[in-house]
């Protein structure tokens, strides 16, 4: 058998080659973590709250990321994610985060996996590595072009183009529950608006359960992408993603890089405090939980905070919404 038609994992070091029905019986064993299948959640009517990490390049940072983990588990949200690298060793980290969450924190994690530079071999070993740590549910992405935003996007010769066929394939791998990405101030390669809802139905249709949404600021974006996928007869839950801000010249920078647009009215708001980062922060969270309240009263399923690995800005917005009383 080649690694073509199965995935091949490490065992003891040596590679052993492992069907897509070992794979589906790792991914149907029983999982000690409390959501087993982030869209089965979302369907039984509870709201969910996750949170987003990054793998850190650095042993400080890797401190860093445990820190906030840990000062984030008792708050007990629905999920945490971790986003899959553009490279190598990046990649390797997410994996070992991903496994190290699964093995060692009461979290149900959710594993990111973009199709770009893999062939669809390597996509199958990294679902079966995920599969083999006992992770559940994975965020199937296409990712960035290689050469960056703006660039043309280009498969892997015997890789994928679209997120709706990694969707499909995870899917036919085992018992997975798959979340895609939406994005409220539309994909910077859409055409429009109507297109994006579109592909993200197809999403849907390919076997997504539910998706997350790139940060945005204002409400109305997101309630506008909800309602045309609505009106295209499509019930996928879709989490907003916030991103609390904590520093203007960075969130500036993530938003024009994403795509997101950044209200005039938000950064006056925070030049109007100037430099000091505790003042920063705390305008950053009144202006999150005030998101996270609209959104919540609009009847958004839940929150999804992108935390940049750190946990107090997320605890903050958290208290200020009175869900740290609810956990
Ligand atoms: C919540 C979230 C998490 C993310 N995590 C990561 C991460 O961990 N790592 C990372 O590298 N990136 C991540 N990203 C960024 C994401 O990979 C990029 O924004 C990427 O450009 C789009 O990915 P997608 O999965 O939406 O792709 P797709 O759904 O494939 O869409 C990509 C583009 O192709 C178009 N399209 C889709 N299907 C078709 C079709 N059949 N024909 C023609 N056009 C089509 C879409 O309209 C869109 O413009 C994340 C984004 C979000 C919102």
């Amino acid at each position: 058998m080649t690694a073509a038609d199965g995935v091949l994992v490490a065992d003891q070091g040596l590679p052993r080659p492992v069907t897509p029905e070992a794979t589906r019986n790792q991914a149907q064993r029983p999982s000690r973590h409390p959501v087993t299948s982030v869209a089965d959640y979302l369907g039984s009517g509870r709201r969910s709250f996750s949170f987003e990490f990054f793998p850190p390049k650095t042993d400080e940072g890797e401190r860093q990321l445990w820190r906030a983990i840990r000062e984030l588990e008792p708050i007990a949200p629905s999920f945490v994610s971790v986003t899959y690298g553009a490279g190598g060793s990046t990649r390797d980290r997410t994996v070992r985060v991903t496994e190290r969450i699964a093995a060692e924190t009461s979290l149900t994690p959710v594993a990111h996996l973009t199709a770009v530079g893999h062939s669809v071999a390597e996509l199958r070993h990294v679902v079966g590595q995920y599969a083999g740590a006992g992770v559940r549910n994975i965020l199937a992405l296409r990712g960035d072009p290689p050469g960056g935003l703006g660039s043309p996007w280009e498969a892997h010769p015997q890789g994928m183009s679209y997120a709706s066929e990694l969707v499909r394939m995870v899917r036919s791998l085992g018992d997975f529950c798959v979340g895609v990405a939406a994005f409220p101030d539309k994909h910077p390669e859409s055409a429009d608006l109507d297109a994006d809802a579109r592909r993200l139905v197809e999403k849907a249709e390919a076997g997504a359960g539910f998706a997350v949404t790139q940060f945005f600021f204002d409400a109305a974006d997101y309630f506008r992408l909800r309602d045309r996928v609505d009106a295209l007869g499509c019930s996928l839950p879709i989490l907003p993603g916030i991103m609390p801000v904590t520093n203007l010249a960075q969130i500036q920078r993530f938003a024009q890089l994403s795509g997101a647009a950044f209200p005039d009215d938000l950064a006056a708001r925070l030049h109007a405090v100037g430099e000091d980062p505790e003042a920063v922060r705390a305008v950053g969270v009144e202006i999150g939980a005030a998101l996270a309240s609209r959104l919540l009263e609009g009847g958004a399923p839940g929150v999804h905070f992108y935390t940049l690995n750190r946990s107090t800005a997320t605890r903050e917005i958290y208290a200020t919404l009175g869900l740290d009383r609810a956990a």
